[in-house]
């Protein structure tokens, strides 16, 4: 197995908003930071570049972007500003050190991380050309994916921005979907929670669920049924989305009857919940049950392991947006740089 003489500060595995963040933060503290920022279908793969929020057209809540922002510009940018301070990123030729041009998108030469030791100091964290890097810290932000049903014109229309779309917050506020008819699928809190927040603007939300009962929460259930712009159809399933630039409907089968029918809907949200990419991680760091990772304390950014620090979407199946990953990013860098002081590594 080839291996990488130096041993780094900080390696992050992970290039979505609390990638860059964690880089940009430990690059100014002069960590010269390595990120294993990933590969797109890689098999398996562990991290998409620029994470989730390469697969969304229009970003409209990232503070600092008052007419919005594309999601892969927007992940060009951070990009961008870790490279300005230092950051090298793990690629096809050797280690990166230029810019890329936010308007020519990413170039997929990047690296995927395919394995840690965590249990060697320091730790070994292996590229996935099985080249052995060793690092005094690691950040894991690996971010989770969402989950979808896999049919090809729910993925098309996702990825060209024809009106389905895996975040209601993200882009349930867009003009194409004002005033339209739109439809949720799930049955949890995430699904209620997507629902009721597109109601805002929808004239009508239907919830679309494979059962005859909620899985959410009582009480998150209780104000999906008492909001009047909220319809169900139960035992529902969705076997193909219509359209052709655009969404026009879905068309649904009755898990019971197995009856087809088609529902005209301007918009679709998937929210059957998310997979984190903590499976590279080999069951080395405390996750909780649904793999995400735990954190030691949950004000900070440690992990079960000292010396690796966890941020964003692979930590937090609450919030899951930009701002909160790239915050926890933040704090990831920080803790990092506190406890490589404290070990007497500058
Ligand atoms: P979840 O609780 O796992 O619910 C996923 C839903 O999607 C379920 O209703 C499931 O149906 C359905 N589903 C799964 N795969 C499907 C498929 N292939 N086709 C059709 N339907 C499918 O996920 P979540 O709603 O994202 O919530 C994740 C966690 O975060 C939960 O612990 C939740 O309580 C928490 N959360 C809390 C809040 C809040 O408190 N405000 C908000 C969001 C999330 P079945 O019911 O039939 O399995």
């Amino acid at each position: 197995m080839p291996k990488h003489d130096r041993i780094e500060k900080v390696i992050i595995v992970g290039s979505g908003p609390a990638g860059w963040a964690a880089a940009i933060y430990a690059a100014r503290a002069n960590l010269h930071p390595l990120v294993f920022a990933g590969r797109p279908k890689s098999v398996p793969t562990t991290v998409l570049p620029g994470g989730q929020l390469m697969l969304t057209t229009e970003v409209e809540n990232y503070p600092g972007f008052p007419h919005g922002v594309t999601g892969p510009k927007l992940m060009a940018y951070f990009e961008q500003q870790a490279m300005r301070f230092d950051t090298r990123i793990v690629t096809d030729n050797g280690f990166k050190p230029d810019v890329s041009n936010p308007d020519d998108g990413h170039g997929y030469s990047y690296h995927d991380c395919k394995r840690v030791d965590l249990s060697k100091r320091p730790f070994v964290v292996v590229g996935e050309d099985d080249t052995e890097y060793r690092s005094h810290a690691l950040v894991v932000a690996t971010g989770a994916t969402a989950n979808w049903m896999g049919l090809p014109n729910e993925q098309r229309l996702a990825q060209s921005g024809g009106g389905v779309s895996a975040c209601a917050v993200c882009d349930g506020a867009l003009p194409i979907f004002r005033d339209k008819v739109l439809a949720v699928v799930g049955g949890g809190d995430s699904a209620v929670e997507e629902a009721t927040y597109l109601t805002k603007f929808a004239s009508k939300v239907f919830m679309i669920h494979r059962r005859d009962a909620l899985r959410a929460s009582k009480i998150m259930a209780e104000r999906a049924k008492n909001n009047p712009k909220i319809a169900f159809q139960w035992n529902k399933v969705v076997i193909d989305v219509l359209g052709d630039k655009m969404i026009s409907g879905v068309k649904l089968q009755d898990t019971q009857t197995k009856r087809e029918s088609t529902l005209e809907v301007s918009g679709l949200f998937m929210a059957i919940g998310h997979t984190p990419a903590t499976a590279f991680l080999d069951g080395q760091l405390e996750l909780d049950a649904k793999k995400y990772i735990k954190l030691a304390d949950p004000y900070r950014s440690t992990t079960s392991v000292e010396g690796v620090f966890a941020a964003g979407d692979c930590v937090d199946s609450v919030y899951r947006q930009a701002i909160t990953a790239a915050g926890m990013g933040c704090k990831a860098a920080i803790d990092a740089e506190r406890w490589l002081g404290e070990k007497g590594i500058h």
